[in-house]
């Protein structure tokens, strides 16, 4: 199955479950709008290059589409609109006035100079200045892509359009408009997720062990709150290569202070490299996937120790794997919950810009538990009344919520009474 396939899947599996009209399913079926583009970058050298883009708005029910841009060599059509699938439904869980969308370059951002970066993201702007907007799709940060590149596609729709319009994207610098609280959402919407189930798991924060699989801006933060509430980080990865904790735990100011310094994991003090493999396969209570698609699949789903695993990655567990791992008693969080935190915030941001009224970073995160908390507990409560998973009750729960707004326009019933009269 390809990726977007499997994802829709999922809201397959959920309809399965709850009476939704088929008028709804049709509508969740396939992506509103797919806008593809040539960016065409001067380089330092004096050429001239092209650069492969998108950006997908998947469903706009509920409000504008929302969702990050993604800088990757690997991005592709497909994978943008599965983002923005998932998009609709993680804005829906989270209980945001927005719809699901996504948008994405393929790059290496390694090979860019800076200066590059900043034209290729102005052009990016450009190109897609009239599908994205305050009012009709809302970018956001994702894979390679930082606050410094939403000021930069900021300010060029600004000049676009002739004056500035801060809530055209989210992610962006306090100084430029952005909010307080969106560097470490996501890390803080995963902890908080993890927290409200804690007990469900039997799992007490000082006797728990837990690994990542990814170590950049979300998996960076979350671990920071575990460690600061006792977890043990006891291993982790990015795409160099995976480290162990010699002792009890890593040090995590030692390991990203070596990160920052040498751009990699590996050789940070008191850790010894592991494999990739061994990562995933490693003795804990809590693996959390924060890097990319599929990492979790059928051939090392078995491999999982963990009892938990919390996505905050985007889509890390096939479907196949899900199987597998359910079969194994191993619980998922699924990442329409465990990630979220990073569109709630990006929606305060959206707030506070078109309000011109700032708050302060202890409202943001008193507003970001009272927005995440509750949808946990309904996914809960789903999940046990359906003898479902975490996954499909997530997936209820947003299509419940989708299908409310859908229906309010007047499904097949409607119009056939309507006949009748
Ligand atoms: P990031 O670029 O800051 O970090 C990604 C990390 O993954 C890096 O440490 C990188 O080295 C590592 N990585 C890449 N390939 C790997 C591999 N094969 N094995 C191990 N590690 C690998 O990105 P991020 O913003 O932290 O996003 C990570 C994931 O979280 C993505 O799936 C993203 O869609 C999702 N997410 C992020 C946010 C956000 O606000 N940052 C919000 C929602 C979801």
């Amino acid at each position: 199955m390809d990726l977007f396939s499997k994802a829709r899947s999922r809201l397959d599996e959920a309809a399965r479950h709850i009476d939704i009209h088929s008028d709804v399913l049709e509508k969740l079926r396939y992506p509103k709008e797919t806008l593809a583009a040539n960016l065409l970058v001067r380089m330092d050298d004096g050429s001239r290059k092209s650069f492969k883009a998108w950006r997908c708005r998947y469903d706009d029910t509920l409000g504008p589409t929302k969702g990050g841009i993604r800088y990757h060599p690997a991005v592709n059509m497909e994978e943008v609109m599965t983002l923005a699938f998932w998009m609709t439904f993680k804005c829906a869980v989270a209980g945001l006035p927005f719809g699901g969308g996504k948008g994405g370059i393929q790059v290496d951002t390694k090979t860019l100079s800076k200066a590059e970066l900043e034209r290729l993201s102005r052009t990016y702007a450009h190109a897609f200045s009239r599908f994205i907007g305050p009012d009709r799709d809302i970018p956001a940060p994702d894979v390679s892509t930082n606050s410094i590149v939403m000021g930069w596609i900021a300010d060029e729709y600004g000049s676009i359009i002739g004056h500035p319009s801060p809530a055209v994207i989210t992610g962006k610098p306090i100084a430029l408009g952005g909010s307080r609280g969106r560097e470490d959402a996501t890390g803080r919407g995963g902890y908080l997720s993890l927290h409200r189930m804690l007990d469900d798991f039997g799992l007490k924060p000082h006797s728990s062990r837990v690994a990542f699989q990814g170590f950049g801006n979300a998996a960076s933060h979350c671990a920071r709150l575990l460690s600061s509430d006792g977890f043990k980080i006891v291993a982790a990865s990015d795409s160099r290569g995976a480290i162990a904790a010699k002792g009890d735990h890593l040090d995590l100011d030692a390991v990203l202070a070596h990160k920052q310094q040498s751009g990699a994991l590996d050789g940070a003090p008191g850790t010894r490299s592991i494999s990739p493999a061994d990562l995933i396969a490693y003795d804990c209570d809590i693996l959390i996937p924060a890097a990319l698609e599929n990492q979790i699949n059928q051939n090392n789903a078995p491999t999982v120790q963990a009892k938990v695993i919390l996505e905050l990655a985007n889509g890390p567990i096939t479907p196949e794997a899900d199987a597998i791992l359910e079969k194994a008693g191993v619980t998922v969080i699924p990442d329409i919950l465990a990630n979220a935190g990073g569109v709630t915030v990006s929606y305060f941001e959206w707030v506070q810009n078109r309000a011109g009224f700032y708050w302060p970073e202890s409202d943001i995160r008193q507003r970001l538990a009272d927005m995440l908390e509750p949808s946990a507990d309904a996914i809960r409560d789903l999940a046990r009344h359906h003898g479902v998973s975490l996954r499909t009750a997530a997936y209820i729960l947003a299509l419940k919520r989708i299908a409310t707004a859908i229906a309010a326009q007047g499904t097949q019933d409607f119009f056939s009474q309507v006949e009748r009269r």
